[in-house]
This record gives structure tokens, C-alpha cells and sequence, in this order.
């Protein structure tokens, strides 16, 4: 169906484009669906957007997360690509990040990211497949990934009809988590070492 085109785990299909759904806000207590069933929120009690679990339905959307499987494999730490075991050793577990090294000094460190990790031979199949990772890609090993909170659509309170949504990314303790409709599991990285350029050999070859 995919002409044989490896499609990462957490990539949206198009059969599984956002399934109906009307928000409602509730002043003083947050925002909500009209038509709100248990598994809308996390243990949290976070609310998630709605998306069909339709895995291989139709084509897949390539720059777009399913929301859910974003969030299993985030929350487990599986490989975002194959949804097996990301790959752990003594330095800790593989993440394979956009290059933003000129974004701060000791990045990654301190970074929130909604990119689960990865295994090994899933590196070389994503830097091949993802044009973004092909511009510039850092492997990382990281010894503390906390779960940080929730990214997602933000909206303001105050009428029962929600108003515009912004994108945010806030702590699961941060009062405005009421008025935000999650997308994606975010963690935070620290303990970052920088992997060797010869164990994953087309990994971290800067680019021209
Ligand atoms: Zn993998």
C-alpha cells in the first residue's frame, strides 16, 4: 500500500483524520466536549484530541502525529519509528533530534520535546526518510526524561463558547492545563551526551 515506504508509528493516516467533536467551556473550570466519554482525558485529567485509531487506514500523513500513538509511545518510551523498545544502555535511552544547537548553549539540555525516542536501526531508516532530519540531525544519549506535561491547542475561558486556540506547552500542575486540548506527551531532557558519529554512522554527519 506504502510502495514498500517505511512509515513511522506515530505518523497519522489519513483514515484517521479527527473524528466530530464540539468543545464547550465551562467558566471557572475549564474546557470540555459536549458529548464527553471517560476516555477523553488521561489519569490526569488532561483532555486529548480526538483522533480514529485506523493504524494503515488509507495514506499516511507525513508530518502529522497521531495524537494517541504520540502519546504511548512517549509515556512507554518506545521507538517513535518501529514502537518497539527505544534503545537504552548505560548512558541512557537514544534520542534523535533536529539540530538546534545554536538555539542555547548546552542544548538539548533542559529541552522539552514531544519526539519519543528512537532504537538504533531506526536511526539510519529516519534520517533516510525524513527530509527535516536529513537537513541536520544530533543523536543523543539522555539519562532523565521526565514526563513534563502536555502540548497541545490553548483556549481562553470566559464565555462558554471557545475562542481562538493558540499552540502551548504547560505543566500538568499549571492551572491553565484545564483550557488546553492536548495533542502530544512532552518530556524533558537533561543528562544529554552527544552520540559518537561512528555508531550511528549517517547520523550526525553535519551537512553543508
Ligand atoms: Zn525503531
Amino acid at each position: 500500500m506504502n510502495n514498500g515506504a517505511i512509515v513511522p508509528y506515530v505518523t497519522a493516516w489519513t483514515g484517521e483524520r479527527r473524528v466530530p467533536y464540539r468543545l464547550v467551556a465551562r467558566p471557572g473550570i475549564g474546557i470540555g466536549y459536549t458529548d464527553e466519554v471517560m476516555g477523553d482525558r488521561d489519569a490526569r485529567g488532561v483532555l486529548w484530541m480526538r483522533a480514529a485509531v485506523r493504524h494503515g487506514a488509507g495514506r499516511p500523513e507525513f508530518g502529522q502525529v497521531h495524537p494517541l500513538r504520540q502519546r504511548r509511545a512517549m509515556r512507554r518510551l518506545l521507538c517513535q519509528v518501529c514502537a518497539g523498545p527505544a534503545d537504552r544502555n548505560g548512558d541512557g535511552v537514544l534520542w534523535l533530534l533536529r539540530d538546534h544547537g545554536n538555539d542555547w548553549a548546552d542544548w538539548p539540555e533542559g529541552m522539552a520535546t514531544v519526539d519519543p525516542p528512537v532504537c538504533v536501526p531506526c536511526v539510519a531508516i529516519t534520517l533516510r526518510l525524513c527530509p527535516a532530519m536529513r537537513r541536520g540531525a544530533v543523536a543523543f544519549r539522555v539519562r532523565e526524561f521526565r514526563v513534563a506535561g502536555v502540548r497541545g491547542a490553548l483556549y481562553r475561558g470566559g464565555t462558554s463558547t471557545p475562542g481562538t486556540a493558540e499552540a502551548a506547552n504547560l505543566a500538568f500542575d499549571d492551572p491553565d492545563v484545564r483550557w488546553l486540548v492536548a495533542s502530544a506527551l512532552v518530556r524533558e531532557l537533561r543528562g544529554c551526551t552527544a552520540i559518537p558519529p561512528d555508531l550511528v554512522p549517517e547520523a550526525v554527519a553535519p551537512e553543508e
